[in-house]
């Protein structure tokens, strides 16, 4: 069983499996590849003067990936309680266990409301339905949370990407039953 599936692997979801492996979680990262991320050009991204879309976004993935992170190019198309947590079925039929669900679907809300979990309306440009979350992150269904655009912050690479790590440290967080912080040291 993974410890933590991430659905969505733009800068979101890359963001919050790379920090979920490399805190030694087991993780699976789901993606179909169909994101907005690759169609824009950054200049507003904090550290990185400029860069494409299908940079970001493979930057992202190999950045999760180096950590341990299980990349796998597929659509999940139902999430369902299971035992200790839930089972992810993809378009090919697999099924994956994961004790805990991010969420990081950009604005496909579909996944979500089919599993039970809340959305509501979005408040940003273009953004129509969102999941509805705590400041947590935390949807209604315990163990399943969203991060970034589904999620409803601002739709910001920087941002969601942000979100993507705020709403790991949670959950991480929660799985060690301590706050988590993920500080390297610069070497002399
Ligand atoms: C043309 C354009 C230009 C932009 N320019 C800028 C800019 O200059 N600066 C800026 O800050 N922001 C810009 N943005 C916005 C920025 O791209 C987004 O805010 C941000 O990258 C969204 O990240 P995300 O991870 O929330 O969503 P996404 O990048 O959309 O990622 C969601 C991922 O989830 C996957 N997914 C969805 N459902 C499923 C499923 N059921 N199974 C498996 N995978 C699934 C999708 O395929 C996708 O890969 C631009 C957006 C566009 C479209």
């Amino acid at each position: 069983m993974y410890e933590i599936a991430v659905i969505g692997a733009g800068p979101a979801g890359a963001s919050a499996a790379l920090f979920a492996a490399k805190a030694g979680k087991k993780t699976l990262l789901i993606d179909n590849d169909k994101g907005m991320t690759r169609r824009g050009w950054y200049e507003n991204y904090y550290g990185i003067s400029e860069i494409g879309g299908p940079d970001l976004v493979e930057t992202g993935h190999k950045q999760a990936i180096k950590f341990g992170a299980e990349l796998i190019a597929e659509q999940a198309v139902s999430i369902a309680k299971s035992g200790e947590g839930f089972t992810i079925e993809t378009e090919s039929g697999a099924a994956y266990e994961a004790k805990h669900v991010i969420l990081a679907t950009g604005v496909m809300t579909d996944l979500a409301a089919k599993a039970g979990v809340v959305t509501k309306d979005g408040t940003e440009p273009r953004i129509k339905t969102v999941v509805a979350v705590d400041a947590a992150g935390k949807t209604n269904i315990d163990g399943i949370w969203a991060a970034g655009t589904v999620a409803g912050v601002s739709v910001h690479a920087v941002i969601t990407a942000g979100d993507g790590a705020k709403v790991a440290i949670n959950v991480i967080s929660e799985l060690n039953g301590a706050r988590y912080v993920d500080h390297d040291v610069l070497k002399a």
